[in-house]
């Protein structure tokens, strides 16, 4: 696509498909061919495209009040923030809005700093955004290397090993970040007891305890955050993606005593928390829970990880929900999504081995087995 590098920089790579409608979980390119969308913007259109309750919110919305600012109150960034403290189950939670899931992150670094420590330990192969805190955050030194130097202080070791998260975690630790289940990675679900052995370790360091959310949020995992089925709760949770269903929105909820710790003045967004993205997120949130999606999810992903396990060449399929990781036996995801898209449904290759999907989570039986079809099918003709 020449028009796209005459004019955008070439920090991602040049697109083949050049998308212009969308209906529930179906989208159009410019020459009139359909796909089936089992990526949903990077697990974010949780209700799929043009979706009739954000439509009719956001249109109102933007009828009537588009942006305010945090100099004035505005009936849903309250209604949402009310939300979300009921989601979490935890009366004392508090929340702050941003525009991404980088800038959740950004927050929640900051955040950290407030109780007075320094040190921050997050995981290897993590993703947190691309902002120069979260890069920090992040991972994967590729994505970082140019752009040194990063946040000092900052300690990965390999994700679900507590015996790393034990040798450093200590009473310097501000807090400790990662992933219920690592997205970007490749959809890494950590081993059992994890997520609470963590907690542990964060109550007696008093280091705060960070899940980022950003992916695993929304009821992407059939729950409303992807850590719920551990048990415990975090000090703070990070979200975007899903949250405004395909609007730019993201929070960073303070639970228990952290979310005492931002002062006026501490932090802010100009749009961080704007009317029309809030209507959009209210929507997403009242349609989750009317159409009773959470459960639906679980059921879905159940069955759904079940008949990928059965495709010829597939050696391990892993997630929660909606959220799934397909790892093939040979390096040829790549061309499996690539074959995909030719046959109609838009996957995500996310290395040599590894397929994600992330439908929205409105998706129908029938989508389910079109795609099992043509996913079925595209693995054979590249592994022939
Ligand atoms: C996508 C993602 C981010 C970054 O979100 P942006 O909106 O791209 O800044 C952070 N954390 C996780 C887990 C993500 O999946």
């Amino acid at each position: 696509m020449k028009s796209w590098s005459k004019s955008l920089q070439s920090n991602y790579g040049t697109p083949v498909l050049e998308l212009v409608s969308g209906k529930g979980a179906t989208v159009i390119d410019s020459k009139g061919n359909q796909y089936l969308d089992f990526l949903a913007g990077i697990a974010t259109n949780v209700l799929g495209h043009a979706h009739p309750a954000v439509v009719k919110a956001v249109s109102k919305q933007i009828a009537t009040l588009g942006h305010v600012s945090n100099l004035y109150a505005h009936p849903n960034v309250i209604a949402l923030a009310e939300k979300l403290v009921k989601m979490t189950g935890d009366k004392s939670a508090r929340v702050f809005f941003c525009n991404s899931g980088a800038e959740a992150n950004e927050a929640a670094l900051k955040i950290s700093r407030k109780t007075g420590h320094t040190r921050i330990v997050a995981t290897k192969d993590s993703f947190h955004g691309r902002t120069m805190g979260a890069l920090s955050l992040t991972g994967q030194p590729e994505k970082s290397k140019a752009f040194k130097p990063l946040i000092k202080g900052v300690t990965h070791v390999p994700y679900g090993d507590m015996g790393a998260m034990l040798k450093k975690v200590n009473k310097k630790t501000a807090m400790v970040i990662v992933e219920p289940i690592m997205g970007e990675a490749g959809v890494i679900v950590p081993p059992h007891g994890y997520l609470q052995a963590l907690r542990e370790l964060c109550d007696d360091t008093g280091a705060l305890l960070v899940f980022d959310c950003v992916q695993t949020g929304m009821g992407r995992t059939g729950d409303w955050f992807g850590y719920e089925y551990s048990g415990i709760k975090p000090d703070v949770i990070t979200l975007a993606k899903g949250l405004g269903g395909g609007l730019p929105l993201g929070a960073m909820i303070a639970l228990g005593d952290s979310a005492e710790l931002f002062q006026p003045g501490d932090h802010g967004s100009t749009f961080g928390g704007n009317p029309v993205a809030t209507a959009a997120a209210l929507a997403v949130i009242e349609t989750i829970e009317s159409k009773k999606l959470l459960k639906r999810v679980g059921d879905v992903g159940v069955e759904l990880m079940a008949d990928l396990a059965l495709i010829e060449g597939v050696r391990s399929v892993r997630g929660a929900g909606l959220l799934i990781g397909i790892e093939f036996s040979a390096p040829i995801a790549k061309q499996v999504a690539a074959q995909c898209q030719k046959n109609g449904v838009l996957v995500n290759g996310n290395s040599d081995t590894v397929i994600r999907i992330a439908p929205p989570l409105i998706i129908s039986d029938r989508d389910v087995a079109k795609f099992l079809k043509i996913f079925t099918e595209s693995a054979h003709e590249v592994a022939k």
